[in-house]
């Protein structure tokens, strides 16, 4: 392992020489977005479709209300889709719209079936489009060269053991394709089992350190598709150890020492734990997968990176906000003191869907100290299991716009000023040279 880490390190180098710091790795649309007076950053959300994970699995964690007979009768409606012309295709939408609505969703409302509906059928475009007509504020829903979103990938087989439709590489290459129409600053997930088990694409294999050089190029990995000129690289990495490994796991730290060297933002998961690991893969990490969920793991990381970008996912969880409340949560405290090295933000995502926190959380983000290394995010698609979602995050911007702190609202400071500063970009000399 030595051998190949020195490798990947003088690799790694070389390639991000050529755009070393984070603004040389942004597209013309982020750009353009960073030049507008008014712009916002969501830096937590997903547009991963059906193809894009390990299908049974997924929709059952997922999807916990829809009972087995329906899934199957799901993916057979999927299948058929695919090989169909078109106004079999739409036939085909109908029945699963029918579908869908036969199941009780509980909670679950019209929005998750119009979610549903593009993640089954859809593609990765289609579900940007979706949450870019619905799901940022008003102010902005007219003027989308004004919002900048964050995708973070996940790569679940090796921690669920069965197979996307789509291959990993093929889903980079997608995402950077993406990047050409819209501002987005994706994030690659990278597993550290990916070092034994590697992609197989095109006759060729791609472990842990080959998938990160590729996400990283801005070369466009499917030749045998026609792509006019260059794509952007991806521009950070998601870390998500419930799926079973730590955060100091030896394979990830010469990607860490790259991300603290070229100032490459890491956004990892400490939330809730529904999407864990699959208990009949053998976890090694010497820890229950959803212990693997604690801000000290990430202690060694920082001792040896100190100056590492890293975003904590969800400041713990909606479970430890309820707690907040009577001053009872320990993993908050616990991610308040990661927060004191110098790069270390936390994102609000999926937790601002839980109405019945929006007021504890407000009076932590009243405080400077806390309020500078917060984050906007929102967990768009995956905070649709929650009652009322979508107007509770809108409620949420609403609620941050109306509040000062030093002359400028909690809105701006998290969904401008902080992932401005998080991303390390010098939004005075934009200048995209890729
Ligand atoms: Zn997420």
């Amino acid at each position: 392992m030595d051998d190949s880490n020195s490798n990947f390190t003088a690799k790694a180098i070389k390639l991000l020489n050529n755009y070393p710091l984070p603004q040389n790795r942004i597209s013309s649309h982020v750009a353009l977005a960073l030049q507008q007076p008014d712009f916002m950053i969501d830096t937590h959300m997903h547009i991963f479709d059906f193809d894009a994970l390990p299908p049974n699995y997924f929709i059952k964690r997922q999807f916990t209300a829809i009972p087995d007979v329906i899934i199957q009768q799901i993916i057979n409606l999927i299948d058929k889709y695919k090989t169909k012309n078109q106004s079999k295709q739409k036939e085909i939408e109908k029945n699963l719209h029918r579908l869908l609505r036969t199941v009780n969703l509980g909670e679950q409302t019209e929005e998750s079936i119009i979610i549903m509906e593009r993640f089954f059928l859809g593609e990765m475009k289609a579900m940007l489009e979706l949450y870019l007509d619905n799901y940022v504020p008003k102010a902005y829903t007219d003027h989308r060269e004004r919002v900048i979103t964050t995708p973070l990938m996940m790569d679940m087989e090796p921690g669920w053991g069965n197979t996307a439709n789509k291959n990993y590489i093929e889903q980079i290459n997608e995402v950077k394709l993406i990047g050409k129409d819209f501002a987005i600053l994706p994030f690659v997930n990278l597993d550290p089992r990916r070092f034994e088990n590697p992609i197989t694409f095109n006759k060729k294999s791609y472990n842990l350190y080959d998938i990160f050089l590729k996400a990283f190029t801005s070369e466009n990995l499917l030749k045998s598709k026609l792509v006019v000129g260059k794509t952007t690289p991806f521009f950070g990495v998601k870390i998500y150890p419930i799926l079973g490994y730590k955060p100091s796991d030896e394979r990830l730290m010469p990607i860490f020492s790259i991300c603290e060297k070229f100032q490459i933002p890491v956004t990892t998961h400490l939330g809730g734990t529904l999407i864990i690991q699959n208990p009949e893969i053998p976890n090694t990490s010497g820890l229950a997968s959803g212990e693997l969920n604690q801000a000290e793991l990430w202690l060694p990381v920082l001792k040896a990176y100190p100056k590492l970008r890293l975003n904590i996912g969800h400041f713990g969880g909606v479970t430890e906000w309820q707690l907040a409340k009577t001053g009872t949560s320990t993993k908050i405290p616990a991610v308040l003191k990661l927060m004191e090295y110098e790069n270390v933000y936390a994102d609000i995502s999926y937790i601002i869907a839980e109405e019945t926190i929006h007021d504890i959380l407000l009076s932590y983000l009243k405080k400077p100290e806390v309020l500078k290394k917060t984050l906007y995010g929102t967990d768009y698609w995956m905070l649709m299991r929650e009652k009322n979602f979508k107007t509770n995050i809108l409620n949420f911007c609403k609620k941050a716009a109306k509040i000062k702190v030093n002359g400028t609202s909690i809105w701006k400071h998290i969904s401008k000023t902080n992932p401005v500063a998080f991303y390390g970009l010098n939004i005075n000399s934009v200048k995209p040279n890729v």
